[in-house]
């Protein structure tokens, strides 16, 4: 038998614990155990070996320590096919990345990193003594008979929320980790501080994520009111001091207490403020704060991966953190609002806003036309510009918005699609859906490269969109929206909006666009409109 000196690691922190003999016995106990790389202090333990331990822990150290290669194992168990099967997986993830930054690249990219995703499952349960079979096959089933059905069966509109829900699952799954690995190693005892340091830190994160998603999926799902909910001025000191206690608690632990009582109070500090820190948002923010957590998560997830030695959770986590980091700051800049500010709650969800323009302020009255009006308008034009909103997606008239461009095009109208980046609820809403009825890519465009077409354009055809045209935006200060970008329809020719009423959009405020002596406003429902429209396109 070939025997070889344990990894310096394990040295080092066997001679540390030998005046510890509890530690020291749940360190032999663990490596029995395990036999494997699987996190700290077991990570410098090469994973095709079962360690024996011949461990006379005398003054002469080291050099007495052995460990010997048990049974064979097959080369799918070893460590280094491991880590080149974790690499293949990261490889793939940004590739699938790459993938997402255009439409036609996109479901391909998702695919990939699926894939990817795959392999990283399939590398962490191939280590040897993972744990046990009978919970993770029936966790794999419970959670695929959840999940598919349920993102195959949502629609778009409802996407936000069912991301807000994916989400807080692994925000939860992240604490409870954490959790696990407390109960484990009997309170990090004989663990590196950094192992506990990145663990409580993932519990409190990931515990913060999880009951904020959930508030968030509420609110979205319209379970609970759209509007901001909040203890009014002592919100932000409740907050603080929920944030303190969990640090505390968290400290304490790290410290070497080992009460499961501190630990589950730092849970539940956390799970409070997370709830309290999403109810004082309004459902306008909403997206953007899925987005935020959606950050957070990815870096609880990371700081599991450090404590636990896990390369696939490091990368993956990073990845989630660092684009969702991206996104929440873009979707900020699209609407014009600090972070700080959303965080802090108050805009939009329904109810009153302030500095916006009550319906019966705005001066003027409305220009309503009929579909034949409009099929005569859109006939005779050269450049129709369309412009998809929530509506589009609400009516699902993506199919309908096509078929009438291809009736137009027939007449040798040319049609483009402006794109706002905020558009509907969720980043990317408008692309998708135009994708899928088909429209070619090379018509979507973004706002800064249409709005200098608008006043080429002869009609504008606003269907469903609201906020995202509203000039208030530009021309006046009290708005809530003011300063966000918004697409300058109301330079074209001619303006048709096509919504079912009077009512505001998602941020809850009047559009002057409606009152503009060159806007007419075609109400309907925006599939049975556009419908109308193809068929009135025909008697022309
Ligand atoms: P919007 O301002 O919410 O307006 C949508 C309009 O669609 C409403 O005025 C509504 O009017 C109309 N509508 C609803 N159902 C319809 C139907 N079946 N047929 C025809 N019209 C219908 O939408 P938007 O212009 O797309 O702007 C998006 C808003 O969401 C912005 O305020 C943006 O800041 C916010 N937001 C978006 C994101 C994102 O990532 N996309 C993220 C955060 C916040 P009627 O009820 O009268 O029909």
């Amino acid at each position: 038998m070939k025997f070889a000196p344990l990894p310096a690691a394990c040295q080092s922190l066997l001679l540390r614990l030998r005046h510890h003999p509890v530690a020291m016995h749940h360190f032999l106990a663990a490596l029995g155990r395990h036999a494997a790389n699987y996190g700290p202090p077991l990570s410098a333990v090469p994973a095709r070996v079962v360690c024996t331990i011949a461990a006379h822990l005398s003054a002469s150290g080291p050099a007495t320590l052995i460990f010997a290669p048990a049974k064979s194992t097959s080369f799918i168990h070893n460590s280094n096919f491991l880590d080149v099967l974790y690499i293949v997986a990261f490889a793939l993830f940004i590739y699938g990345l790459m993938g997402l930054t255009g439409p036609r690249t996109a479901v391909r990219g998702n695919r990939i990193a699926a894939v990817g995703m795959l392999i990283a499952v399939v590398a962490t349960l191939l280590h040897q003594g993972e744990g046990n079979w009978a919970l993770i096959v029936v966790g794999i089933v419970i959670g695929t008979l959840i999940g598919v059905p349920a993102a195959r069966q949502v629609k778009m509109t409802a996407m936000p929320q069912m991301v807000a829900l994916f989400n807080g699952v692994g925000g939860g799954a992240v604490f409870l980790i954490a959790w696990a690995e407390f109960r484990n190693s009997h309170g990090f005892a004989g663990e590196p501080l950094y192992v506990a340091v990145f663990s409580l830190f993932a519990a409190i994160v990931g515990s913060v994520s999880f009951w904020g998603s959930n508030i968030a999926f509420g609110k979205l799902q319209e379970l609970l009111p759209g509007r901001p909910i909040t203890l009014g001025k002592p919100q932000q000191l409740v907050n603080g001091l929920l944030l303190a206690g969990a640090i505390v608690l968290a400290v304490l632990v790290a410290n070497g207490s080992h009460s499961e009582l501190e630990f589950i109070g730092m849970l539940v500090c956390a799970a409070v403020l997370g709830n309290f820190v999403v109810l004082p948002i309004g459902g306008a923010d909403m997206p953007v704060v899925i987005s935020l957590l959606n950050a957070f998560t990815g870096l609880s997830a990371a700081a599991t991966g450090v404590a636990l030695n896990n390369p696939a959770l490091i990368v993956a986590g990073m990845i989630v953190g660092a684009s969702g980091s991206i996104l929440t700051n873009l979707m900020a800049v699209a609407m014009n609002r600090s972070i700080p500010a959303i965080i802090a709650g108050g805009f939009g969800g329904g109810g009153q806003v302030a500095g916006a323009t009550g319906a019966g302020e705005q001066a003027g009255s409305v220009h309503a036309v009929t579909a034949a009006d409009v099929a005569i308008q859109l006939a005779y034009a050269r450049l129709v510009v369309v412009v998809p909103g929530y509506g589009m997606a609400v009516a699902q008239a993506q199919h309908t918005v096509r078929e009438l461009a291809k009736a137009l095009e027939a007449r040798g109208v040319e049609v483009e699609y402006a794109i706002h980046p905020v558009a509907g609820r969720m980043p990317g809403h408008m692309n998708v859906l135009l994708a899928e009825a088909d429209v070619p890519y090379d018509q979507l465009k973004e706002m800064d490269d249409i709005n200098p077409e608008f006043s080429r354009t002869d009609v504008a055809l606003v269907i469903g969109a609201n906020d995202v045209t509203n000039p208030a935006a530009k021309t006046n200060p009290a708005s809530p929206i003011y300063g966000m970008p918004i697409l300058e329809v109301e330079n074209a020719h001619s303006v048709v909006v096509i919504k079912r009423s009077m009512n505001p959009g998602f941020a809850g405020i009047e559009n002057e666009l409606y009152f503009k002596p060159n806007t007419s406003m075609l109400f309907g429902d925006a599939k049975s409109a556009v419908a109308e429209i193809t068929a009135a396109l025909s008697d022309v």
